[in-house]
């Protein structure tokens, strides 16, 4: 099973597909991931990537369906894959619709998550994640156990994205209302796309995402 989350940034996107990962073994592509891997590793495709990102606007089409078409020629995704933070224009579905017709594979699901633009800036400029295992955070919402201890892996070091500040999330949500949200009817007319009230606690989150998956 191929499926698409798509919601503004701060949405939960990223939380919902490392929760599927866990319990289908589904594999989660997130280009924003990626991404951040290549700026970290100093890589042609970061060296690129990085003022873009940083500023809030979107990477070319060609390096984001790129790094996917890669990924998906690894053997991993066969058993089914989650679309994170891509596509986030019309190319890129484009782009996604031959990516996977060329591998004999179709997509299953497009579940947006919808939420309530107000509170994003506050969930995104608060949230944090460990430094060791990647474990998510936020100020208000989900603080350690023990403070300054990461209750997955007891790691005291912790990390914050440089592009999660008031000014860019701006920039990213004008760029999510202009070039991703136009994305929606292209699926819509797909019979595909399934909306999930973003703005419900994690886990209710999760398990209405289960139940579209599981055709409840
Ligand atoms: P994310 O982690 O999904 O919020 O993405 C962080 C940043 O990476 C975005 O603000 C963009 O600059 C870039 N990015 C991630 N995915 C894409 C994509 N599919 N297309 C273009 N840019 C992307």
């Amino acid at each position: 099973m191929n499926i698409i989350l798509l919601g503004p940034p701060g949405a939960g996107k990223g939380t919902q597909a490392s929760r599927l990962m866990a319990d289908r073994g589904m594999v989660q592509l997130s280009t924003g991931d990626m991404l951040r891997a290549a700026v970290k590793s100093g890589s042609p495709v970061g060296l690129k990537a990085k003022s873009v990102m940083e500023a809030g606007e979107l990477v070319s089409d060609e390096i984001v369906s790129g790094i996917i078409g890669e990924r998906l020629d690894m053997s991993d995704t066969a058993n089914g894959v989650i679309f994170d933070g891509y596509p986030r224009t019309a190319a890129q579905a484009e782009q996604l619709d031959e990516l996977l017709e060329a591998r004999g594979r179709m997509l299953d699901h497009v579940i947006e998550l919808s939420v309530d633009e107000d509170a994003l800036v506050d969930r995104i400029v608060g949230r944090y994640t460990c430094a060791k295992c990647g474990e998510g955070y936020h100020d208000h919402y989900k603080q350690p156990k023990v403070a300054g201890v990461c209750d997955v892996c007891g790691s005291t070091e912790f990390k914050r994205r440089p592009d999660d500040n008031a000014e860019t999330v701006r920039t990213r949500m004008v760029e999510y209302r202009a070039k991703t949200a136009p994305i929606l009817p292209i699926y819509e007319a797909r019979g595909l796309v399934a909306r999930v009230d973003g703005m419900a606690d994690i886990d209710q989150v999760t398990q209405a995402i289960e139940a579209i998956l599981d055709g409840k």
